[in-house]
């Protein structure tokens, strides 16, 4: 700086300016610089600019989110974990569910004062969100954060729905879905007490799906790449679910979509419901054909003449359990509690689970009926009862 040659009257060569200097001094170090740079760049995308937008006035699920902005899961699901890494938003499990909010309520705010938006955008009374054909809402003004979800149904419900079914239809469905990759299909009658609990249930009887998780999810550790994957999978199972339900709609009957993600219902309890598996320690519903390595979704529907299950067949998997263990031994975040109430949902932290953010699947490894499969585990159950009969 020193022989500077503007021709500014009051600039005093560079470095011997005492104000120059305690400016410099004033410039953070080159950690928080960089880190002050990668918010920058996180905040620099279109995309993630429009969900920091949506979570303005206040938390939303993944889902909201993916629905909001009708892009595929996994591309939210990619933005929201660059949001999350740069610390720009908080996020918690409930259930199934990932709920996002800004870490700093003041933070689109910021951005505007940044861009030197907030004063434009008032002067010119427009909406916030800069894109007035979205904008709707008659009585609030601008729109944003007061988006609808949307409903993946391609077919709306029928205006005379039938309710009662014949073989060959359900026959036809269930080789649709096994077509389209389901493993199991089943039909339960949602317990009473549940269903009016739940005033978001339309129906009270469920076609419930299972579909397997792939060895790509279960092969990969825990991670943000396990976790598009493990999105992704649940985008593909949800559309499979409301491809069967729109084929349901078709034929004349009112269905209503529980997606796999979706906490609508606990699906393990209405999978086990149905007998297509039973409930293990490590909170999955375990199933005779893949073990634990499933996910479940249900159509609820108002036919009432559905094949429902009277018992079920798997319920010494109870008792296995008991013994077993390796699910709570082998979660790396201690997630899983040893409670020998199966059912009990206190067996889980959800808060400390990290399969629906980071994809991990160390639970379903550890299963000896995803290890050896269900036959052999059944034998050893069988052993086990008989020494122990004989002991008694
Ligand atoms: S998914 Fe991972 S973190 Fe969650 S309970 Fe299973 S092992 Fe634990
Ligand atoms: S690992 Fe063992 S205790 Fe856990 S669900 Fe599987 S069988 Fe049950």
């Amino acid at each position: 700086m020193s022989g500077c040659n503007c021709e500014d009257s009051t600039c005093l060569e560079g470095y011997e300016n005492l104000e120059l200097k305690e400016l410099i001094n004033e410039i953070p170090l080159d950690n928080s610089l960089n880190e002050m740079s990668e918010i920058l760049k996180a905040i620099s995308d279109p995309l993630r600019l429009k969900i920091l937008y949506l979570l303005k006035n206040g938390e939303l699920c993944g889902c909201h989110i993916t629905s909001a902005l009708d892009k595929p899961q996994s591309t939210i699901s990619h933005h929201l974990v660059i949001l999350k890494k740069s610390k720009l938003v908080n996020w918690r499990k409930e259930g199934t569910w990932i709920h996002f909010s800004l870490a700093n309520p003041k933070l689109i705010e910021q951005i505007e004062d940044i861009a030197g938006r907030k004063d434009e955008l008032n002067d010119d009374n427009q909406c916030c969100c800069g894109e007035s054909e979205e904008v709707v809402g008659e009585e609030n003004g601008c729109g944003c954060g007061s988006f609808k979800v949307i409903d993946y149904s391609k077919t709306q419900n029928p205006q005379n729905p039938k309710n009662k079914v014949n073989d060959s239809l359900l026959k036809e469905l269930e080789e649709k879905s096994k077509k389209l990759g389901i493993v199991s299909i089943g039909y339960s009658k949602i317990p009473q007490d549940i269903f009016n609990k739940n005033n978001t249930l339309n129906y009270s009887n469920a076609i419930v799906l299972t579909y397997p998780i792939g060895m790509d999810i279960i092969n990969e550790i825990p991670s943000d790449k396990a976790q598009i994957f493990n999105n992704y999978l649940y985008a593909k199972f949800g559309d499979i679910t409301y491809t069967l339900s729109d084929y349901l709609r078709k034929e004349g009957y009112e269905t209503q979509v529980a997606h796999p993600m979706e906490g609508l219902i606990d699906l393990a309890k209405l999978g086990q419901e149905t007998g297509l598996g039973y409930i293990g320690k490590s909170g999955l519903l375990i199933s005779p054909e893949l073990g634990p390595r499933l996910k479940v979704s249900a159509i609820l529907t108002t036919i009432e003449n559905l094949p429902f299950s009277e018992e079920n067949s798997h319920k010494w998997i109870k008792d296995y359990c008991m013994r077993c263990n390796k699910c709570i031994k082998a979660c790396p975040e201690k997630a899983l509690t040893e409670n020998n109430d199966i059912l009990a949902k206190t067996n889980i932290d959800d808060a400390k689970c990290i399969g629906c953010s980071q994809g991990c699947t160390y639970c379903i490894e550890a299963c000896p009926f995803f290890e050896k499969g269900y036959d052999y585990v059944k034998k050893k159950q069988t052993k086990i009862e008989t020494k122990l009969k004989k002991i008694k």
